[in-house]
């Protein structure tokens, strides 16, 4: 018998996942992603792309497609649809496993300072540098909107307005390196980094670079995760789902 799988996906884990499960011998694997980046990393397999219209019509969708389990490897600052993935399998009597890499912490010679949101993050920046390296996304820049600082913003796609008024746009993708990042904050003069804690490895050496640098760092918490199985790693993720498949 057939066994589906759907991975709730927009993230490395997600497309690694997905190539595992993928040409093993009685699994249907189905990604899904939210459909915001205009050019999206594919996950192999079947792929749905686009939002549900909340947990009730992802239940729906979950039974229709005879989900069997569902493994939710969206990233730790897509808060929404984590929620929602968590109340969905609970409607549709479906198991849910959360696969979240685990965040980042200082190390030796690093000057971080937390923040709970985008907006405390934004707080924090006066005091700290006048030119500051902002790679916290599209989302959510209308808390640097009214900030007199001068912004490096880094992101995949266009941000849209409002914006931070003294900004240079740099559209790219991870992953990066060490001196690619040196060079970038070297060339714009930095003063101060602003991050999401989003773990990994890909774009852990803006971090290495502001050590180096002796430049200080303002990184954002994680939002709150559901009360669900959690596993940290593909491989942990895997072992998990050899259990729930039987
Ligand atoms: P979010 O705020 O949690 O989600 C907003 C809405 O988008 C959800 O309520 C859901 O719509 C839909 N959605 C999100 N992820 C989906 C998925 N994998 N499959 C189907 N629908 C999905 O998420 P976000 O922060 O906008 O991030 C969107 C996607 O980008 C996520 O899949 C995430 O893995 C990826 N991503 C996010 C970040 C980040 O910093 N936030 C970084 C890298 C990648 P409905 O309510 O209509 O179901």
């Amino acid at each position: 018998m057939t066994r589906s799988v759907v991975i709730l996906g927009g993230t490395g884990e997600a497309r690694e996942l997905a190539a595992h499960l993928v040409d093993r011998q009685g699994v249907r694997v189905v990604s899904t992603l939210a459909g915001r980046v205009r050019e999206p990393r594919l996950p192999v397999g079947e792929v749905r792309v686009g939002g549900f219209g909340g947990p009730e019509r992802m239940a729906d969708w979950l039974r229709a497609e005879g989900a069997d389990v569902v493994v939710d490897a969206t990233h730790p600052f897509a808060a929404r649809i984590s929620e929602s993935a968590a109340v969905a399998a609970g409607l549709a009597g479906v198991p849910v496993l959360l696969l979240r890499r685990p965040g980042w912490s200082p190390g030796n010679g690093d000057h971080w300072r937390w923040a709970d949101s985008l907006d405390e993050a934004a707080e924090l920046l006066p005091g700290l540098g006048e030119r500051v390296f902002l790679t916290t996304g599209r989302q959510g820049l209308s808390a640097f909107a009214g900030s007199p600082l001068w912004f490096l913003v880094r992101c995949v796609d266009a941000p849209t307005p409002p914006l931070p008024q003294r900004m240079r746009l740099l559209l790219s993708r991870g992953p990066y390196a060490l001196d690619g990042e040196l060079d970038l904050m070297r060339t714009h003069r930095i003063d101060v980094l602003v991050t999401k804690d989003s773990g990994g490895e890909h774009t852990v050496a803006k971090l290495h670079a502001a050590r180096l640098l002796r430049k200080p760092v303002v990184i954002v918490r994680r939002p709150a995760v559901p009360d669900v199985p959690t596993v940290a790693t593909v491989d942990h993720a895997l072992s998990w789902l050899d259990t729930a498949l039987g």
